[in-house]
């Protein structure tokens, strides 16, 4: 057989730095905007952007941060979190994204896990950040992300990223490194046992960001000022912050307010054309909207994805305010994107209704990303819109292990299953209808099922407790307990809901519990959580029952909706 006859194009590198020095070059006067921790809007330029992140770069380098190493973020979205994106990974190093909602603890072992050198915070993180110092000894040092007079007063001995960036002259060309080094790296929380990090490299970032830029994906151009409501700590606000950058979409960041006013308002000023979230923020800025009688004037399209997007805020968005909705679905473990809904042709023909089914779905793959359902034996299943089987994918975006898992591959058969379950009809739409994975989903954050049932369990009336997903119209999803009590134990539901207060996180406290004589097992003994849910399918909990009388009660706007704290919980930026 004779050699293959090799290609003569250069070898460049997909590297996360030539996205930002693209972006510089060719479409430097293009802005970033900020609404800022400091409670003003910050303006700059891609051009300005990418010396400040070279600076950045060299500070790091002074600090001796090696190539490889980690460099978290506590951060909201706003320029200095997007100079970390090119900054750290620029010289090699790896930007880690945490996610400041979780519980401190959790907060701590992810940290130390990543065995993180430095980590940089959003002044509104300085508690949190005295609360981790002492349980994470590794980090070397805490940088506060403002300049000296918003240094906040705290415990922690902790650098100025201000004062790092001013010792450094941002004179510095970002080296060619190898694609398949790690840039990224963000854990998830959406597994059972500890949280697992996603080790994304320069290479499948790059590709992921032409993929999400699609006209069939997120549909970006140098026309676009798109505001990523997701958070930049959420698997890297859906590549956002690489795709703008690619296409010189102005790229306009909303800091910590994400209540519907706040939204509206910064989407108005800045001539927002396309947006990303997850449903819980809509519903907040929609119930904005209709209480203020208001209309968006530039506001085209926003993906809604994360968990999925109730047919009633779909048409909402298009009959009310003439945006149209792009129903995304994606995990941390594929970067995020896996399918968009976005009709050919051909479907955009068909009546209202079928079109509307359509969209309601999740989508087709983009392009890279392939996908399969299978049965319980392994075999592929019939893409008939009603079978239903495991979700499986694979793709130069989707992990191939977990990070520090180097043994015991997740995947299967070459495809990383996705602990979704879904059907595919024959136009290759997929439509997600439960999930094999044991976690729940409110407003848009993981709640472990199993740490709450072994809350459950240790009351002592408490024989066996299961923790399901209630579906929830403002967050999605809810859990719910349903318990067997101990022969002749006595315990009434509001005893066994205030046995969790204390335990967990005010925004994981369970919804409402249920008693039953017994919970079903497989012959093996395992709990048939499935069954369980479809037992529950129409339960209607008594905390959904209030917000259902007015799903887009302005009202509840107030309460933090917006800002995606949980239930109970005050918003984030008001945390002390
Ligand atoms: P993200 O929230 O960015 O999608 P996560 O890794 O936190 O990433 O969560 C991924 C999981 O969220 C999916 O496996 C699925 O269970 C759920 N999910 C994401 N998007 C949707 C959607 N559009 N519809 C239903 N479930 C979704």
């Amino acid at each position: 057989m004779s050699a293959p006859l090799l290609g003569q194009m250069m070898d460049v590198p997909l590297t996360v730095s030539s996205l930002i020095e693209h972006a510089a070059r060719h479409h430097g006067s293009a802005q970033i905007v900020s609404r800022r921790i400091e409670g003003d809007i910050h303006r700059y330029t891609y051009r300005e952007c990418e010396v400040r992140a070279k600076q950045l770069a060299q500070a790091l380098m002074a600090l001796n941060v090696a190539p490889g190493e980690r460099v978290g973020t506590l951060a909201w979205n706003g320029y200095r979190h997007l100079e970390a994106y090119f900054g750290v990974t620029g010289f090699g190093a790896v930007c880690h994204t945490v996610n400041p909602r979780l519980f401190p603890e959790q907060i701590a072992w992810i940290v130390n896990h990543a065995d993180d050198r430095y980590v940089l915070f959003d002044v509104t993180f300085a508690a949190l950040v005295d609360a981790l110092a002492p349980q994470c000894p590794n980090v070397r040092g805490w940088i506060a992300l403002c300049d000296e007079s918003h240094r906040p007063p705290m415990r922690t001995e902790v650098l100025c990223y201000e004062t790092l960036l001013a010792a450094q002259d941002g004179n510095y060309a970002w080296p060619a490194l190898d694609e398949r080094s790690a840039s990224n790296l963000c854990y998830t929380s959406g597994t059972t046992g500890n949280p697992k990090g996603a080790l994304y490299t320069h290479r499948s970032s790059v590709l992921h960001a032409y993929g999400a830029s699609l006209p069939d994906a997120m549909g970006l151009s140098a026309r676009d000022a798109v505001l990523p409501v997701v958070p930049m700590f959420h698997v890297n606000a859906w590549g956002i912050p690489h795709a703008a950058p690619l296409t010189g979409a102005k790229l306009v960041l909303p800091g910590k307010d994400l209540d519907g006013k706040s939204l509206y308002e910064l989407m108005e000023a800045e001539g927002v054309t396309a947006s990303a979230g997850v449903p819980t923020v809509w519903l907040g800025l929609l119930a904005y909207m209709r209480g203020a009688g208001v209309h968006f004037s530039t506001l085209k399209r926003t993906v809604i994805g994360g968990s999925a997007c109730p047919p009633a805020m779909l048409r909402s968005f298009e009959d009310d305010y003439a945006v149209q909705v792009v129903h995304a679905w994606g995990m941390t473990e594929m970067s995020p994107l896996g399918t968009l809904s976005r009709l050919n042709w051909e479907q955009s023909q068909r009546p209202r209704e079928a079109r509307q089914a359509l969209l309601e779905k999740q989508g087709r793959v983009i392009f890279g990303v392939d996908m399969k359902i299978v049965g319980d034996d392994g075999g592929e299943l019939p893409w008939d819109g009603a079978t239903s089987g495991d979700l499986h994918v694979r793709g130069p975006w989707v992990i191939d292990r977990y990070y520090r898992q180097e043994s015991g591959s997740p995947l299967v058969d070459g495809w990383f299953p996705t602990g979704d379950v879904a059907t595919i009809d024959p136009d290759g739409f997929l439509h997600i209808t439960d999930r094999s994975k044991d976690v729940i989903k409110s407003g848009g954050e993981w709640i472990s099922s199993i740490d709450l049932e072994n809350i459950a369990v240790a009351h002592p009336a408490i024989a066996e407790a299961a923790c399901i997903a209630c579906a929830h119209p403002r967050w999605t999803e809810r859990p719910l307990i349903v318990a067997v009590k101990k022969p002749g134990a006595a315990v009434t539901r509001d005893e066994l809901l205030t046995f969790f207060e204390g335990k967990v996180a005010k925004w994981w406290l369970p919804d409402d519990a249920v008693f039953v004589d017994e919970l079903p097992h497989t012959a093996t003994g395992k709990l048939q959580k499935l069954k369980l849910r479809e037992r529950f399918r129409s339960y209607v909990l008594p905390t959904a029952l209030a917000e259902a009388a007015c799903p887009f009660d302005p009202a509840q706007d107030a309460a933090g909706a917006g800002n995606v704290a949980s239930p109970g919980e005050k918003p984030l930026s008001m945390r002390d």
